[in-house]
């Protein structure tokens, strides 16, 4: 499946016209149980380098280096959550001039972007369409019935094997099923 039908039109218009065309061509083989969007691919089609070291953040954007770091401590689902918020930093165009900007609106513009990235993180990780495929997926492993109800430990096990197909948190998974109105008993 191409990531072009994963994601909205108005969620891929975020990315420059030059890049755009690759990204939608990149491929998931759902059939392979292969339900990872591919954040190294991107950051390579974007000319985004990343650097794994240790620090003190989850991660850190510098755009005069273009460069984005992880902190290599961190787990893999973890690391990819950042990357993605990372990512919007640096689709988004968040670029505070320090200099410029009056020092009260700062930390305003700071808060605004921090939620934009999450926001954007969130859609480029978890869109809908993907979602909705991996959950399907996590009933057949379970060999649940999804049109009946089903138990809070059952919850549990959808989004654990959930989460582990698309290699994210429990934690941002239940945040997206509740953003999307999918599966509201898993909250
Ligand atoms: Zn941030």
């Amino acid at each position: 499946m191409k990531y072009e039908e994963l994601y909205d039109s108005s969620f891929l218009s975020n990315f420059d016209e030059v890049y755009l065309n690759e990204i939608k061509n990149l491929t998931l083989e759902i059939e392979d149980e292969d339900y990872q969007i591919d954040l190294i691919k991107i950051s390579d089609i974007l000319g985004i380098n990343i650097e794994y070291k240790i620090f003190s953040h989850s991660g850190m954007y510098d755009p005069s280096e273009n460069i984005i770091y992880l902190n290599e401590l961190e787990p893999e689902f973890r690391q990819r959550f950042t990357l993605a918020h990372e990512l919007g930093h640096a689709v988004l165009g968040h670029n505070i001039s320090y200099r410029t900007e009056l020092p009260e609106y700062i930390s305003i513009i700071e808060k605004m972007n921090e939620t934009n990235a999450n926001k954007f993180a969130a859609e480029l990780l978890l869109p809908k369409r993907l979602v909705v495929l991996a959950l399907y997926h996590a009933y057949e492993i379970l060999e649940y019935n999804e049109n009946e109800e089903v138990s809070e430990n059952q919850v549990n096990e959808i989004v654990y094997v959930t989460a582990r197909l698309l290699n994210v948190s429990e934690q941002s998974l239940r945040f997206r099923f509740n953003n999307l109105s999918l599966f509201s008993e898993a909250i």
